[in-house]
């Protein structure tokens, strides 16, 4: 999962970055409307935390601009305490929840992991494939109740995989949502990642489609 983070305060920021990638997720950091306008129209994200007061170009008309350009990631927006004009403006243009500051890290990671789920359709807070699950809370993923011992970057893959279940994703498209703006994107490590996994997960987990990309089965019903 990439997350993009729009903050101005340089200290708030930081601790979102940190609390985000600590919880196995890529992430963008930028300071001001016009630079989060064009990473999120520029960019694919699975979600976006958007602060409303920036420089350059307010978060509401930030928003505005990417739901106008049909960018549909879910957005969970940062609102003055107490504002409460703040948070009904921000739901009409367009965000999917809020969050009066200050807040609790883990609030802020809560609800980011719902926002996630329920853009991949799925309301339980553990998501299932088959014999896996994964459990974003604890950032682990178990086969048939077993903890699976993953690096970051394997639990990255899979989690987005899980997340999109039922439907083929390629590689380049994987390769996006693996990695932050700072790092190479390289689909052959994409081939290497999912080689490894096959290993600790069984191979007939993540079906190759030639030519496509990587299928897991929604296999919930
Ligand atoms: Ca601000």
């Amino acid at each position: 999962m990439r997350i993009l983070v729009v903050e101005d305060e340089p200290r708030i920021s930081a601790d979102i970055v940190a609390a985000l990638r600590a919880s196995g997720m890529a992430v963008d950091a930028v300071a001001d409307g016009e630079s989060a306008w064009f990473s999120g129209d520029t960019e694919d994200y699975d979600a976006v935390v958007l602060d409303l007061g920036l420089p350059k170009l307010d978060g509401l008309s930030v928003l505005k601009r990417w739901r106008a350009n049909d960018r549909r990631f879910p957005v969970l927006v940062l609102t003055a305490r107490g504002v409460w004009t703040e948070r009904v403006e921000g739901i009409n243009a367009g965000a999917d929840d809020y969050l009066p500051k200050p807040f609790e890290m883990e609030e802020l990671l809560a609800r980011l992991r719902a926002l996630l789920r329920r853009a991949a359709g799925q309301a339980a807070p553990i998501l299932q494939s088959g014999a896996l699950t994964l459990d974003a809370r604890q950032m682990r993923i178990s086969l048939r109740g077993v903890p699976v011992a993953l690096s970051p970057l394997e639990y990255r893959l899979l989690a987005f995989l899980m997340h999109h279940a039922g439907r083929v994703v390629a590689s380049t498209e994987l390769a996006d949502h693996l990695y932050d703006t700072g790092n190479d994107k390289d689909p052959n490590v994409i081939e290497v990642l999912v080689a490894r996994l096959r290993r600790k997960i069984g191979s007939e987990a993540i079906e190759t489609r030639k030519g496509f990309g990587y299928f897991m089965p929604d296999l919930r019903a």
